[in-house]
């Protein structure tokens, strides 16, 4: 990983500089290019203004207690309802992070909770994708997945191509019925399960994506890379893919008209909790950094 990426991912997991940053008078330009706002109505405005699929993430991560867990869940249903009500429902599913949910503190409590907003999304007729976070959590992400699909065989979840595992992941979860989003990974991980160099990471992308294309399921390419969206293509006409049984994905903010070419779904971010997902973000590019610099001197 190279030395700024290094230093902002540890950033995004240090108190003193979260607090710095989360007061400092950020210009809401550079929270909104990539965040849709902090309330249920911005998500559902942003959702309307796109006119693409969207998949909206409620951001809150590190859940530490049952009360905080219970409030995502909350903000999720309430989305959710919100979403039906201005007949957005169909073109907007949700993807959840099971530690907000409670993942750290019990495995069951995030399946319990998981189930309820599933039961809901079911309910207005959408689906939900499991967002995957550092390597210490697929296994139980992995084991919340297979509980749900019990139920809503619909639900989906996220592999990172980076992590050496993963085209054993995208095998086993290649069957009809899966939807498999695939992107590169974005946390900060160890050479003993991860790819680091980049190149290596694009080359386990691909096999991933050969794996995926393989199989019966639905596979949910994420990514803007624009070598890895012609491969895709590429591998999608090979495997005589239709259009309509894959998907591409990219972040809301990045490379939109491209997100309009592809009629990719966004994913659309929105919440007080912005901070962790905006670190990442700005690790990704050094050129988002001096934007998010010169935005705090511009005001
Ligand atoms: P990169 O090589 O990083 O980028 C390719 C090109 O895309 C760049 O050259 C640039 O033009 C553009 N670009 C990429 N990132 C940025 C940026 N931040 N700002 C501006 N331009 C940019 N990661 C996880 O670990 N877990 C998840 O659950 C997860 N869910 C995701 C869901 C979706 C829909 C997407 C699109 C990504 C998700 N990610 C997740 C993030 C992902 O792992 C990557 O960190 C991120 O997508 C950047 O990788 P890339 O494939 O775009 O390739």
């Amino acid at each position: 990983m190279n030395p700024l990426r290094a230093l902002i991912m540890a950033a995004a997991r240090n108190e003193a500089v979260r607090s710095l940053v989360a007061s400092a008078p950020i210009s809401r330009d550079v929270v909104r290019r990539f965040v849709a706002g902090e309330t249920t109505q911005d998500a559902v405005a942003v959702t309307r203004e796109l006119g693409l699929p969207v998949t909206l993430d409620y951001l809150g991560e590190d859940t530490t207690d049952e009360a905080q867990a219970e409030q995502v869940v909350r903000a999720y249903l309430e989305l959710l309802e919100a979403l039906h009500a201005a007949g957005l429902a169909s073109k907007a599913e949700v993807s959840v992070k099971l530690s907000a949910v409670g993942q750290a503190l019990d495995e069951s409590l995030a399946l319990t909770n998981a189930s309820r907003i599933c039961a809901a999304a079911g309910q207005v007729g959408t689906t939900v994708t499991l967002d995957m976070e550092d390597h210490t959590t697929t296994d139980s992400t992995l084991r919340v997945l297979t509980e749900l699909r019990e139920q809503w065989p619909w639900v989906g979840a996220v592999l990172q191509a980076y992590l050496h595992r993963t085209l054993d992941d995208c095998k086993s979860l290649s069957g009809n019925g899966s939807r498999v989003r695939l992107c590169k990974g974005a946390y900060a991980e160890p050479a003993s399960v991860a790819y680091t160099d980049p190149h290596e990471v694009d080359l386990s992308y691909v096999r991933c994506v050969n794996a995926l294309m393989a199989g019966d399921g639905y596979p949910m390419f994420a990514t803007h890379d624009p070598r890895l969206i012609e491969i895709i293509g590429e591998r999608a006409r090979w495997y005589d893919r239709a259009r309509d049984s894959y998907e591409y994905q990219m972040l809301y903010g990045i490379r939109q008209a491209e997100q309009r070419r592809l009629g990719a779904r966004v994913y659309v971010p929105y919440g007080e909790q912005w901070y962790g997902y905006l670190m990442r973000r700005l690790a990704e590019r050094p050129a988002n950094v001096t934007f998010f610099l010169r935005s705090l001197v511009s005001r």
